[in-house]
């Protein structure tokens, strides 16, 4: 049985819980709780709940941006992106905006778009445009989204070139730079020999390496290092190639790096098919196991800057196995691949 000394203390317990809420909800109006309770709603996918608060406040405050831009993304990410178009036009019409809504509302008239079966040229519009003026957070958050889009536009689309070629926004992505030669290969530098002239085709492979080696590769990038040191000379001293075979390396935490230099012809897909072949190899056994959510973004990012760059067009992006009868690089990394090229 409790004590009578416990149930006070819960009682106690519970009474200041309470007032505590109370007081961090207290000192803002009520309008804007119902915005902050409405977004929170947003958060976890309660789009009635959402709706309702966002409601409310407006009951408050006709004029409440912040509530009508709520509005939208609800009817966004509930599945009705007409009636999300209909919000934006209404608070452009209703509200007095500042720069940050400015960019949320772009943000819903890309996806909206984008939902609705619009042209991709257009969803790119909207989004690059908030992704151009918006702040650091903005630009993480669609940055892989525009990655992604850009796969399908042209290689002349506007902005396009740029934003490929100024890479990702600040942060922690292991994509963030491309590790250069010398950090796995100190002194060396490449003997291969026969020029790549302008690439126009990209093939994807894995390493096959069993789960230990990848494993023992994903502790750091000293070690990923070393298993590309071992990669290079088991291509130069077994199979008597010039250099390393493939042009990139994308470890098990997703860093890139650097193989043989892009301006050499590779050695990774046969010889009838190495020519203006960017050869890609991801470390790991992709018929075991599925690549990480690093490496595929990783993959993604440095698949569409090449085609950026190069001019090189999606149907021109091949597993190794469309090429020649192997079964690199795996089912579930050719998935992707697959994917890459759609
Ligand atoms: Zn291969």
């Amino acid at each position: 049985m409790r004590s009578p000394a416990g149930a006070v203390r819960i009682a106690a317990l519970v009474a200041l819980c309470a007032s505590a809420g109370c007081r961090n909800l207290g000192r803002v109006p009520e309008h804007e709780n119902a915005v902050v309770r409405g977004e929170r709603c947003l958060e976890v996918r309660d789009f009635d709940g959402a709706k309702l608060y966002f409601e409310r406040a407006l009951q408050a405050s006709p004029r409440n941006v912040r509530a009508r831009i709520g509005l939208a993304r609800t009817a966004l990410e509930r599945g009705d992106p007409q009636a999300a178009l209909a919000e934006a036009d209404r608070t452009e019409r209703e509200c007095a905006l500042a720069q940050q809504d400015r960019i949320e509302l772009l943000i819903v008239r890309g996806r909206a778009c984008q939902r609705l079966g619009r042209p991709v040229g257009l969803v790119w519009a909207y989004l690059h445009r908030a992704y151009e003026a918006g702040g650091a957070e903005t630009k993480q958050r669609l940055y892989k989204e525009l990655v992604r889009l850009s796969g399908q536009l042209p290689p002349d689309a506007p902005g396009l070139k740029e934003f490929m070629a100024a890479g990702p926004p600040g942060g922690a992505a292991p994509w963030q730079r491309i590790r250069p030669r010398r950090d796995w290969d100190p002194a060396g530098k490449s003997d291969a020999g026969i020029p790549m002239g302008k690439p126009f085709r990209i093939t994807v492979h894995h390493s096959a390496h069993d789960a230990f080696i990848a494993g023992s590769a994903a502790r750091s990038a000293a070690a990923s290092a070393e298993v590309i040191r071992r990669m290079h000379a088991y291509h130069v001293q077994n199979r008597r190639w010039q250099d390393i075979g493939y042009h990139f390396i994308i470890d098990p935490r997703g860093g890139i790096w650097e193989g043989r230099p892009l301006h050499f012809q590779g050695a990774h897909a046969g010889a009838a098919h190495n020519k203006g072949n960017i050869g890609i190899c991801v470390i790991g056994n992709y018929d075991a196991q599925g690549p990480s959510t690093a490496q595929v973004d990783s993959l993604t990012w440095l698949v569409r800057r090449l085609c950026a760059k190069y001019d090189i067009p999606s149907r021109q992006i091949f597993a190794h196995c469309e090429l020649k009868a192997t079964t690199c690089p795996g089912r579930f990394l050719k998935r992707i691949v697959v994917e890459l090229r759609n």
